[in-house]
Protein backbone atom coordinates (compact mmCIF):
# COMPACT_ATOMS: atom_id res chain seq x y z
CA UNK A 1 0.00 0.00 0.00
CA UNK A 2 1.41 3.21 -0.89
CA UNK A 3 2.54 6.09 1.82
CA UNK A 4 0.16 9.11 1.38
CA UNK A 5 0.38 12.39 2.55
CA UNK A 6 -2.22 14.14 4.61
CA UNK A 7 -0.88 17.47 4.86
CA UNK A 8 0.31 17.69 8.72
CA UNK A 9 3.19 15.10 8.03
CA UNK A 10 3.54 11.12 6.82
CA UNK A 11 1.12 9.48 7.92
CA UNK A 12 2.71 5.98 8.43
CA UNK A 13 5.85 7.74 10.38
CA UNK A 14 5.50 6.07 13.24
CA UNK A 15 4.31 2.21 13.42
CA UNK A 16 1.46 1.52 16.66
CA UNK A 17 0.79 -1.44 17.87
CA UNK A 18 -2.10 -3.13 16.18
CA UNK A 19 -1.00 -1.73 13.08
CA UNK A 20 -3.87 0.81 13.32
CA UNK A 21 -2.24 3.52 11.90
CA UNK A 22 -2.16 1.61 8.39
CA UNK A 23 -6.00 -0.15 8.51
CA UNK A 24 -7.25 3.58 9.16
CA UNK A 25 -5.89 4.94 5.86
CA UNK A 26 -8.54 3.72 3.50
CA UNK A 27 -11.06 5.39 6.08
CA UNK A 28 -9.64 8.63 6.34
CA UNK A 29 -9.30 8.78 2.82
CA UNK A 30 -12.80 8.01 2.55
CA UNK A 31 -14.06 11.08 4.35
CA UNK A 32 -11.28 13.25 5.30
CA UNK A 33 -12.60 16.11 3.03
CA UNK A 34 -16.39 15.18 3.57
CA UNK A 35 -17.41 18.75 5.23
CA UNK A 36 -18.60 19.40 9.03
CA UNK A 37 -22.53 18.43 9.37
CA UNK A 38 -22.57 22.02 11.04
CA UNK A 39 -23.29 24.45 8.08
CA UNK A 40 -21.02 27.28 9.77
CA UNK A 41 -19.97 30.27 7.96
CA UNK A 42 -17.37 31.98 10.49
CA UNK A 43 -15.91 30.98 14.07
CA UNK A 44 -18.73 32.78 15.99
CA UNK A 45 -21.28 30.24 14.21
CA UNK A 46 -18.88 27.23 14.78
CA UNK A 47 -19.14 27.72 18.28
CA UNK A 48 -22.60 28.56 18.90
CA UNK A 49 -23.60 25.65 16.77
CA UNK A 50 -21.19 23.09 18.28
CA UNK A 51 -22.28 23.79 22.14
CA UNK A 52 -26.20 23.77 20.66
CA UNK A 53 -25.31 20.35 19.14
CA UNK A 54 -24.55 18.64 21.97
CA UNK A 55 -26.94 15.70 22.75
CA UNK A 56 -29.11 17.88 19.96
CA UNK A 57 -29.20 16.33 16.04
CA UNK A 58 -26.90 18.66 13.32
CA UNK A 59 -29.68 18.85 11.61
CA UNK A 60 -31.92 20.24 13.98
CA UNK A 61 -28.90 22.80 14.76
CA UNK A 62 -28.77 23.58 11.19
CA UNK A 63 -32.47 24.32 10.92
CA UNK A 64 -32.40 26.88 14.01
CA UNK A 65 -29.65 28.43 13.57
CA UNK A 66 -30.52 30.74 10.79
CA UNK A 67 -32.53 32.60 12.63
CA UNK A 68 -30.77 32.95 15.62
CA UNK A 69 -27.59 34.25 13.45
CA UNK A 70 -30.11 37.08 12.15
CA UNK A 71 -30.73 38.26 15.70
CA UNK A 72 -27.66 37.61 17.04
CA UNK A 73 -25.01 38.17 14.35
CA UNK A 74 -21.48 38.09 16.56
CA UNK A 75 -19.88 37.41 20.03
CA UNK A 76 -20.52 40.97 20.62
CA UNK A 77 -24.84 41.02 20.16
CA UNK A 78 -24.92 37.74 21.84
CA UNK A 79 -23.01 39.60 24.71
CA UNK A 80 -25.94 41.78 25.07
CA UNK A 81 -28.32 39.60 25.49
CA UNK A 82 -29.81 37.87 28.58
CA UNK A 83 -30.72 33.81 28.64
CA UNK A 84 -33.83 34.41 28.47
CA UNK A 85 -34.00 36.72 25.40
CA UNK A 86 -32.63 33.82 23.51
CA UNK A 87 -35.34 31.26 24.60
CA UNK A 88 -37.82 32.39 21.41
CA UNK A 89 -34.77 31.10 18.88
CA UNK A 90 -33.54 27.56 21.22
CA UNK A 91 -36.58 26.68 22.82
CA UNK A 92 -36.51 23.25 20.72
CA UNK A 93 -33.29 22.64 21.41
CA UNK A 94 -32.22 19.98 23.99
CA UNK A 95 -31.13 21.36 27.35
CA UNK A 96 -31.51 24.80 25.86
CA UNK A 97 -31.99 25.94 29.19
CA UNK A 98 -28.61 25.34 30.23
CA UNK A 99 -27.33 26.28 26.92
CA UNK A 100 -28.30 29.66 26.59
CA UNK A 101 -26.65 30.30 30.00
CA UNK A 102 -23.18 28.93 28.57
CA UNK A 103 -23.90 31.15 25.03
CA UNK A 104 -24.31 34.00 27.31
CA UNK A 105 -21.29 33.38 29.66
CA UNK A 106 -19.11 32.86 26.91
CA UNK A 107 -19.90 35.80 24.13
CA UNK A 108 -19.40 37.70 27.41
CA UNK A 109 -15.82 36.47 27.18
CA UNK A 110 -15.11 36.48 23.76
CA UNK A 111 -16.66 39.72 22.60
CA UNK A 112 -14.15 42.09 23.49
CA UNK A 113 -10.99 40.19 21.82
CA UNK A 114 -9.47 37.33 19.40
CA UNK A 115 -10.77 33.68 20.42
CA UNK A 116 -7.93 31.75 21.64
CA UNK A 117 -7.87 28.14 19.81
CA UNK A 118 -5.54 26.75 22.22
CA UNK A 119 -7.22 23.32 24.25
CA UNK A 120 -6.84 24.71 27.28
CA UNK A 121 -8.46 28.06 26.56
CA UNK A 122 -11.42 26.48 24.16
CA UNK A 123 -11.88 24.00 27.18
CA UNK A 124 -12.48 26.67 30.00
CA UNK A 125 -15.54 28.07 28.01
CA UNK A 126 -18.98 27.19 29.33
CA UNK A 127 -20.48 24.45 27.04
CA UNK A 128 -17.39 23.52 25.58
CA UNK A 129 -15.63 20.01 26.18
CA UNK A 130 -12.73 18.16 24.85
CA UNK A 131 -15.42 16.66 21.98
CA UNK A 132 -16.11 20.31 20.86
CA UNK A 133 -12.59 21.83 21.62
CA UNK A 134 -11.13 18.36 18.54
CA UNK A 135 -13.91 19.77 16.46
CA UNK A 136 -13.48 23.74 16.63
CA UNK A 137 -9.72 23.11 16.56
CA UNK A 138 -9.90 20.43 13.64
CA UNK A 139 -12.37 22.96 11.69
CA UNK A 140 -10.03 26.10 12.30
CA UNK A 141 -7.56 23.86 10.86
CA UNK A 142 -5.35 23.97 14.15
CA UNK A 143 -3.16 20.90 14.44
CA UNK A 144 -4.37 18.07 16.39
CA UNK A 145 -3.92 18.10 20.19
CA UNK A 146 -6.73 15.46 20.74
CA UNK A 147 -9.38 12.98 19.06
CA UNK A 148 -12.60 13.95 18.40
CA UNK A 149 -14.87 11.28 20.20
CA UNK A 150 -19.17 11.78 19.90
CA UNK A 151 -21.58 9.25 20.55
CA UNK A 152 -20.68 7.64 16.77
CA UNK A 153 -17.28 7.06 17.88
CA UNK A 154 -18.00 5.69 21.25
CA UNK A 155 -20.43 3.33 19.80
CA UNK A 156 -17.93 2.27 16.21
CA UNK A 157 -14.55 1.85 18.51
CA UNK A 158 -15.43 -0.86 21.24
CA UNK A 159 -16.77 -2.77 17.75
CA UNK A 160 -13.64 -2.56 15.73
CA UNK A 161 -12.08 -3.69 19.24
CA UNK A 162 -9.59 -0.53 19.69
CA UNK A 163 -11.20 0.57 22.85
CA UNK A 164 -13.62 -0.75 25.45
CA UNK A 165 -14.09 2.41 27.28
CA UNK A 166 -17.61 3.62 27.61
CA UNK A 167 -16.57 7.38 28.42
CA UNK A 168 -15.43 10.06 25.86
CA UNK A 169 -12.50 11.02 28.16
CA UNK A 170 -11.23 7.26 28.35
CA UNK A 171 -11.93 6.49 25.09
CA UNK A 172 -9.89 9.62 23.71
CA UNK A 173 -6.81 8.63 25.61
CA UNK A 174 -7.11 4.92 24.26
CA UNK A 175 -7.22 6.43 20.80
CA UNK A 176 -4.60 8.47 20.91
CA UNK A 177 -2.23 5.71 22.53
CA UNK A 178 -3.10 3.60 19.27
CA UNK A 179 -2.65 6.24 17.19
CA UNK A 180 0.24 8.14 15.69
CA UNK A 181 -0.54 11.67 16.34
CA UNK A 182 -0.35 12.42 12.50
CA UNK A 183 -4.29 10.79 12.23
CA UNK A 184 -5.45 12.48 15.35
CA UNK A 185 -6.66 15.97 13.19
CA UNK A 186 -9.07 13.35 10.92
CA UNK A 187 -9.69 9.79 12.87
CA UNK A 188 -12.04 11.03 15.00
CA UNK A 189 -14.17 12.51 12.52
CA UNK A 190 -13.93 9.83 10.29
CA UNK A 191 -14.78 7.03 12.60
CA UNK A 192 -17.79 9.56 13.24
CA UNK A 193 -18.77 9.44 9.39
CA UNK A 194 -18.84 5.79 9.42
CA UNK A 195 -20.90 5.68 12.11
CA UNK A 196 -23.10 8.00 10.70
CA UNK A 197 -23.75 6.07 7.29
CA UNK A 198 -22.74 2.64 7.87
CA UNK A 199 -22.18 1.50 11.01
CA UNK A 200 -25.47 2.56 12.37
CA UNK A 201 -26.65 1.59 16.18
CA UNK A 202 -28.41 -1.29 14.84
CA UNK A 203 -27.71 -3.65 11.57
CA UNK A 204 -24.21 -2.38 10.69
CA UNK A 205 -23.55 -2.52 6.88
CA UNK A 206 -20.77 -4.41 7.62
CA UNK A 207 -20.34 -5.83 3.85
CA UNK A 208 -20.12 -2.08 2.34
CA UNK A 209 -17.51 -1.19 5.03
CA UNK A 210 -14.41 0.05 4.44
CA UNK A 211 -12.99 -1.22 8.10
CA UNK A 212 -15.33 -4.75 7.58
CA UNK A 213 -11.39 -6.70 7.41
CA UNK A 214 -9.78 -5.28 10.46
CA UNK A 215 -13.07 -5.28 12.63
CA UNK A 216 -13.59 -7.41 16.20
CA UNK A 217 -17.34 -7.08 15.44
CA UNK A 218 -17.43 -8.28 11.72
CA UNK A 219 -15.01 -11.21 12.72
CA UNK A 220 -17.16 -12.25 15.37
CA UNK A 221 -20.28 -12.29 12.95
CA UNK A 222 -18.55 -14.65 10.38
CA UNK A 223 -17.44 -17.13 12.42
S1 LIG B 1 -17.36 -3.75 9.85
FE1 LIG B 1 -19.45 -3.48 10.63
S2 LIG B 1 -19.30 -3.32 12.86
FE2 LIG B 1 -17.25 -3.03 12.00
S3 LIG B 1 -17.03 -0.80 11.81
FE3 LIG B 1 -17.77 -1.55 9.84
S4 LIG B 1 -20.03 -1.42 9.93
FE4 LIG B 1 -19.22 -1.24 12.04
Amino acid sequence: MPRKKNGQGDLFGEQTPGGWDEKFLPLIEKYKDTAHPLLYKNLYQLVVMVVLSAQDSDRHINQVAPPFFAAFPDFAALAQATPEALYPYLSGVRNFGNKCVWLCKTAGKLASGKVSLKMDDLVALDGIGRKSANVIRREMKEAAEGIIVDLHVLRVVPRLGISQAKDATRMEKDLMAALPKPLWHHVGMCISFLGRETCRPTNPKCSECVMQAYCAYASSRNK
